[in-house]
């Protein structure tokens, strides 16, 4: 089937900023849209997110030139082309020609790549989860950002985020918990006179100073819904190192201290033997593979230590960080890399060397639920999707457990 019409626009992301939007129409008359979400904290080597720095509007947020690129360039390349992801893929590469995705910008071809996906789930008469599937699908464990920090909330809390991890079984038992202990935290957070309001990813961002303080408010609201944490409800931790690291100094500021890689290592350490961790992701900052592989050296047979920043979901670093022992999971934002067969790359590659993949959402997110269908499908084992609040967020945890439901029917 060929590919008749693209259509992009500019919309907003939950933040309110611009970000990408398409729609595919095929000979057949089959449709799709697809929508792009935008990082705060993004890696280095991240795919580049094309904006118009047009200060003129949006405060040079505007994505207009992204826009275009797809309405011409991209659109005159494949329109009247039969539709097949790897051709598409392929096709989006050559027509931005650079290693980073510069030119046409990674915003503009992942809206256009993951067109194509739908559009071919469609054309198959699957869902988006069915036609991903490389194996058995599977529901992922969510990982539930409840407390917001570092560079998504105006609170004086370093780490970016503190997540529960319930891991009963049934997605929409683990969905119920994550919902009755943020509104149990909630609770305990008005008691205690701190303020109640969401950051970026749905979590509460209280003014507390340091990480115990959030940790133990945490497992207090785990006690207190009924659940058992390190039993059914785990917890994850985001540091974000890169954005808590000074360069000059190659230290890192962290509940008022300022610490070099080894004490965060021991401080680390320390977290984990203290509270249910199942996961620290990023670490270190996103250029030291050697101290993330010695701290999975140290503690990767008890928890997962997983690289974002350190991986940008590109199948070439992850391939330096498996060379070096470096981290255990991944992961994986399909806007960081920019197309649905790199990403796709990255996750094979993860599966084959045992490192757990993590289908992530973007702080900036729109009520695409693509993140979804392709954790389940490609049987993730898990999710992070931000917080049991903020449409965006909740857009996902709805989706799986459709999914969950239509699973448990067949
Ligand atoms: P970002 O944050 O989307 O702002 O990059 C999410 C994360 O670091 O995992
Ligand atoms: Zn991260």
């Amino acid at each position: 089937m060929n590919i008749k019409d693209i259509r992009a626009r500019e919309i907003l992301d939950s933040r309110g900023n611009p970000t990408i939007e398409v729609e595919m129409t095929l000979d057949n008359g089959i449709e799709s849209v697809a929508s792009v979400p935008s990082g705060a904290s993004t890696g280095e080597r991240e795919a580049i997110e094309l904006r118009d720095n047009d200060l003129n509007r949006y405060l040079g947020k505007g994505v207009l030139k992204a826009v275009n690129n797809v309405n011409t360039t991209i659109k005159n390349a494949l329109v009247g082309q039969k539709l097949d992801q790897v051709s598409v893929d392929k096709m989006l590469l050559k027509l931005d020609g650079t290693p980073n995705k510069s030119v046409l910008g990674a915003n503009a071809m992942l809206a256009v790549s993951l067109a194509s996906l739908k559009c071919l789930a469609k054309l198959q008469n699957k869902e988006l989860y069915e036609y991903v599937t490389y194996g058995k699908v599977s529901l992922p464990i969510p990982m539930i950002n409840i407390v917001n920090g570092g560079a998504h909330a105006d609170n004086n809390l370093d780490i970016q985020e503190f997540m529960i991890v319930p891991i009963m079984k049934g997605m929409a038992k683990r969905i119920e918990a994550a919902s009755e202990i943020f509104h149990t935290l909630k609770k305990i957070l008005h008691q205690k006179g701190f303020l109640t309001t969401v950051g970026d990813e749905g979590g509460f961002a209280p003014n507390l100073n340091t990480t115990t303080e959030a940790l133990d408010l945490i497992m207090d609201a785990i006690n207190e819904a009924n659940y058992h944490p390190g039993k059914d409800v785990l917890i994850g931790l985001d540091i974000a190192a890169s954005v808590l690291y000074d360069k000059q100094t190659q230290t890192y500021k962290i509940d008022n201290k300022i610490l070099s890689s080894k004490e965060l290592m021991k401080y680390y350490i320390n977290l984990v033997s203290n509270y249910p961790i199942i996961s620290i992701e990023d670490p270190f900052e996103e250029n030291d593979l050697d101290s993330l592989a010695e701290l999975t050296n140290l503690i990767g047979n008890q928890i997962m230590v997983v690289g974002d920043d350190h991986f940008c979901t590109n199948s070439n670093l992850l391939q330096k960080g498996i060379d070096k022992k470096a981290g255990n999971a991944i992961i994986i934002k399909a806007n960081q890399i920019g197309t649905v067969s790199e990403m796709t790359k990255t996750i094979m590659l993860a599966k084959k060397n045992n490192y757990k993949t993590i289908i992530s959402h973007r702080s900036g997110e729109t009520e695409d639920t693509f993140i979804a269908d392709l954790a389940v499908g490609f049987g993730s084992p898990f999710i992070k999707t931000g917080s049991v609040s903020r449409g965006e967020r909740i857009a996902k945890y709805n989706r799986l457990m459709k999914i969950e439901e239509e699973l448990l029917k067949k």
